[in-house]
């Protein structure tokens, strides 16, 4: 915890490898070196703003490990993002790939800025000057970045091209989540949200629950959290909340999540029609009676302060790290089943892992081809961590902590240490 009461998410995620290895039998050396970050670059930037006014920007870049591969991982452009979040959620990269076991290491990146108040000149400006900052680790063999929140598609092209123009020839597989004219895979857009779907829908299965009788709540209607909605509305699930980070919107028959996303595109702002549904806040989102709740906004937002009211069966993590150590015990005690984010939102690592290869080997697959693959690595990932989960009696998250790090834990020792 942070002096000022803040939870730091590195502290969090440390934590998590103590708990997983307890069940891996890893000497302390092992255990030393998976809790360390491999490489970390901060950079301090110049922009020129439009009102012609310098401002610095500061940027970060960390690989947490490469044993299984090249380093894999989103940029956020956040005001809140710092080292200990950028090694957070780096850390939760390198477990999420090898949960579903894709060749990939873990790294992040994240630029302390607020996207809401810049013109698009100057997020151009400022992805191409972080971009080239950092230009020094990134590559398709080496590192290769990513959307997360608040970037995009077309950010992930001004990387792409910058990189391009540094290199002096074309390097698509720099980057993933482009958009699909410039080599962006068919199905990347949507993988995360539907990976969360997939995997929540596993879920139910278990539990014997029925998907059209679902009351699903979600936090956050960005890229995860909106695709999501529109899924399970798709399937007959009853999406009856959603929020973005000013307000949420509630109607326990069932929200027209049609209306509500495309006026939060119109509008850049969720808009409540009374007559439709009530408008709540973020701390009521969460603790509404639902069967699924989707936490896809930032991390520590189901803390010990209310995870005793959460009334959820099931949470299925869209973003990284929504939930404490500490409102995970209490969680667990109240018997909710969690589907931990380094296995519920794993889509969207897998299908980059699609765009890389079709962009190495300079294929384009159809997007039944994607999602055919998407869904069949989903399943298999929640099959295996369910199988640790019950054969070990260890909660979900546990088990896919002893997936992930254990694969890259193996990895590690086979490759040994140099020199
Ligand atoms: P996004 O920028 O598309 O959307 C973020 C959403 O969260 C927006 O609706 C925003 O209004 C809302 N939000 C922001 N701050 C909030 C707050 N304090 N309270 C409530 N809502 C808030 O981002 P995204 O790509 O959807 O990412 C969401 C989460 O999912 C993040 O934790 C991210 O790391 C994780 N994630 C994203 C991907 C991906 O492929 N985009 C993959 C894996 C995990």
């Amino acid at each position: 915890m942070a002096q000022d009461g803040k939870i730091n998410p590195f502290e969090m995620a440390k934590e998590q490898v103590d708990i997983a290895a307890q069940h891996l039998n890893l000497d302390p050396g092992s255990i030393e070196k998976l809790k360390s970050t491999k490489r970390e670059l901060i950079v301090h930037f110049p922009i020129e703003m439009d009102n012609k006014k310098v401002k610095i920007f500061t940027g970060y870049r960390v690989q947490h490990n490469v044993a299984r591969g090249p380093a894999k991982g989103g940029i956020r452009y956040h005001p809140d993002v710092d080292l200990d979040e950028v090694r957070a959620l780096a850390m939760w990269m390198t477990w999420k790939s090898a949960v579903v076991n894709i060749p990939f290491g873990g790294a992040k990146g994240g630029v302390e800025c607020n996207p809401k108040e810049m013109s698009l000149h100057e997020i151009e400006h400022l992805t191409r000057r972080f971009t080239w900052e950092i230009s020094l680790m990134l590559g398709p063999e080496q590192d290769i970045p990513a959307p997360d929140v608040y970037t995009n598609p077309q950010v992930m092209a001004w990387i792409m091209d910058t990189f391009s123009i540094l290199k002096g020839y074309s390097v698509p597989g720099v980057v993933t989540g482009k958009p699909i004219e410039l080599g962006g895979s068919l199905g990347r857009f949507e993988a995360t949200g539907r990976g969360v779907v997939i995997t929540s829908l596993e879920a139910l299965k278990h539990l014997n629950m029925v998907t059209e009788k679902a009351k699903i709540v979600i936090q956050g209607c960005g890229n995860v959290g909106g695709v999501a909605a529109m899924h399970f509305d798709r399937m007959g699930a009853k999406v009856i909340a959603i929020s973005d980070s000013q307000k949420g919107l509630y109607n326990e028959n069932g929200l027209d999540v049609k209306r509500v996303l495309n006026n939060k595109a119109k509008h850049r702002c969720l808009v409540c029609e009374p007559k439709e549904e009530t408008e709540i806040t973020n701390q009521e989102l969460l603790e509404l009676k639902c069967d699924i709740l989707i936490p896809a906004a930032m991390e520590s937002q189901i803390t010990k302060k209310n995870a005793s009211r959460i009334k959820a069966k099931v949470i299925a993590e869209g973003a990284n790290g929504p939930t404490t150590p500490e409102a995970d015990d209490i969680l667990n005690d109240k018997g909710v089943f969690i589907v931990p984010d380094i296995l519920a939102n794993a889509g969207g690592v897998t299908v980059s892992y699609f765009e890389w290869v079709q962009n190495l080997q300079e294929l384009i697959w159809s997007e039944e081809e994607v999602l055919d693959r998407l869904t069949r690595i989903m399943q298999k990932g929640f099959k295996e961590v369910l199988g640790i989960s019950l054969s070990q009696k260890i909660p979900m998250r546990t088990a896919a902590l002893v997936l992930g790090i254990g694969r890259v834990a193996e990895a590690s020792r086979l490759r040994g240490l140099y020199p």
